[in-house]
C-alpha cells in the first residue's frame, strides 16, 4: 500500500522544505498528571507528532500543504502567491515564507473576524509579514467574500504583467491535501520501524485541509486508526461536511475511489466541539491550562489560536473517560508558536478555578 501511494504521490510536483520525518516523542510527565484525573486513574499515554518542527521555520502544518501548492504554482509561471487568513494567519506567514525562500512576491487578504483586530504594527505574526517583505495586504471585514477579494488582488498584479497564483484560506484544496496524505506515509513508516501503533490521532481541525489530507492518507493506506479533529471554530455539524468533502477532493485527486478502490464512510469523520468558544482565536480557560500545562510538564510549548484548544479537547475527552489506560494517543502538533508571543498576558494568567 506505501509503494502504491508513493507511485501515486510522485505525478504530482513538489518542493521539498523540510528534514523528513517529523519527530515522534512520548510526554511521560503530562500523560501521568492526565491519567491522575480520568475516570479510575486510567488515562492515555500521549505522545506528540512534531510538525511544529517543519522547514519554513517556524513552519507548521501549512508547510506541508505549501510544498505541492507552490509546486504547482511554479509549475503554471507564477511569480506571485496570493493567500488569505485571519489577522495573526500563520497560513499567511509560512506561505510568505515560501515565497521568500522560491524568489516570489506575496499578497495578502486580511479577514478581520474579530472587529478591530488586525494591528499592521503588531508582534508575532505581524512583525515577520514585514520582516519578510510582504508586498502588499489588504484587510477586509469578517464574513467577506474572500474568494473575490483575491481574485481583486490578483487581478491588480495581471496589471502589473506578472502572474498571480491564488491559495486557497488555510492552503486547504485538493493539492493542498496532498501534504497530508505524506504525512499519513509517513507516520505509518514511522510506526513499522518504531513498532509502535496509536489508538487515535487527535488533531486541531480548522479549514480542514489538514485533518481531511491525512484521513485521506489513512483511507488509502487502509489505516483505520480513528483522527479526531478538535474543531477551533466550528462544531461537528459544521466542520464534519467540510472535513469530509476535502477528503473526498484530496481521494479523487489522487485518483482513488476508483482503481484503488477505497471508499471513504462519512462516518470516519469525527469532530469534537465545545473547546473554541467564545470564538475562534479568542482564549478561553481550558486553552490556557493546557497552553501552561504542556509547557510546564514538557517544555513543549503551544500555540493559542489551535494546538492549545485541540490539546484542551484531548484533555477534555481524557477526563471524560474517552481513553483508557491501555490507550496510546497520538497528538499531532500543527505549529502556531509565534502567535502566542500577542497573548503573553491571557497565558500568564493563573489557571481559572
Ligand atoms: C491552520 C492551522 C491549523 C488548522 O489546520 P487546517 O488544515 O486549517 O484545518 C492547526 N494548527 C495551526 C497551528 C494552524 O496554523
Amino acid at each position: 500500500m506505501l509503494a502504491d501511494l508513493s507511485r501515486r504521490l510522485e505525478r504530482f510536483p513538489r518542493r521539498v522544505y523540510s528534514h523528513a520525518p517529523t519527530p515522534l516523542q512520548p510526554l511521560p510527565r503530562f500523560s501521568a498528571e492526565l491519567a491522575a484525573q480520568c475516570p479510575a486513574g486510567r488515562g492515555p499515554e500521549v505522545w506528540v507528532k512534531r510538525d511544529d518542527m517543519l522547514g519554513l521555520f517556524p513552519g507548521g502544518n501549512k508547510t506541508r500543504k505549501l510544498e505541492f501548492l507552490v509546486a504547482d504554482a511554479l509549475a503554471q509561471g507564477a511569480d506571485t502567491l496570493v493567500t488569505c487568513g485571519a489577522p495573526q494567519s500563520n497560513h499567511c506567514r509560512i506561505t510568505l515564507s515560501a515565497a521568500a525562500h522560491e524568489g516570489l512576491e506575496c499578497r495578502f487578504v486580511i479577514e478581520e473576524r474579530v472587529p478591530g483586530s488586525y494591528h499592521a504594527d503588531a508582534g508575532g505574526n505581524h512583525f515577520l509579514f514585514r520582516l519578510m517583505g510582504v508586498e502588499a495586504i489588504t484587510v477586509v471585514p469578517g464574513g467577506s467574500d474572500m474568494a473575490a477579494a483575491m481574485a481583486a488582488v490578483a487581478a491588480d498584479v495581471a496589471r502589473l504583467g506578472r502572474k498571480a497564483y491564488v491559495i486557497p484560506g488555510g492552503g486547504s484544496n485538493a493539492v493542498g491535501g496532498l501534504g497530508y496524505v505524506v504525512c499519513a506515509q509517513e507516520l505509518q513508516r514511522q510506526c513499522d520501524e518504531q513498532r509502535l501503533d496509536f489508538d487515535a490521532v487527535v488533531l486541531g481541525s480548522g479549514s480542514s485541509g489538514t485533518h481531511g489530507g491525512l484521513l485521506a492518507g489513512f483511507t488509502a493506506l487502509g489505516v483505520a486508526t480513528p483522527i479526531v479533529g478538535i474543531g477551533v471554530s466550528r462544531d461537528p455539524a459544521q466542520q464534519e461536511p467540510l472535513v469530509f468533502d476535502e477528503a473526498r477532493a484530496v481521494l479523487a485527486l489522487l485518483g482513488d475511489g476508483g482503481q484503488g478502490g477505497t471508499t471513504l464512510a462519512r462516518g470516519a469523520v469525527q469532530c469534537v466541539g465545545g473547546y473554541w468558544q467564545p470564538k475562534y482565536s479568542l482564549p478561553n480557560a481550558p486553552m490556557v491550562e493546557a497552553v501552561q500545562w504542556l509547557a510546564r510538564s514538557e517544555g513543549l510549548l503551544l500555540d493559542p489560536v489551535y494546538t492549545g484548544k485541540a490539546m484542551a479537547g484531548l484533555v477534555g475527552e481524557a477526563r471524560r473517560g474517552r481513553w483508557a489506560n491501555a490507550d496510546r494517543v497520538l497528538f499531532l502538533h500543527t505549529g502556531g508558536l509565534p502567535a502566542a508571543f500577542v497573548y503573553q498576558d491571557t497565558l500568564l494568567a493563573p489557571p481559572a478555578r
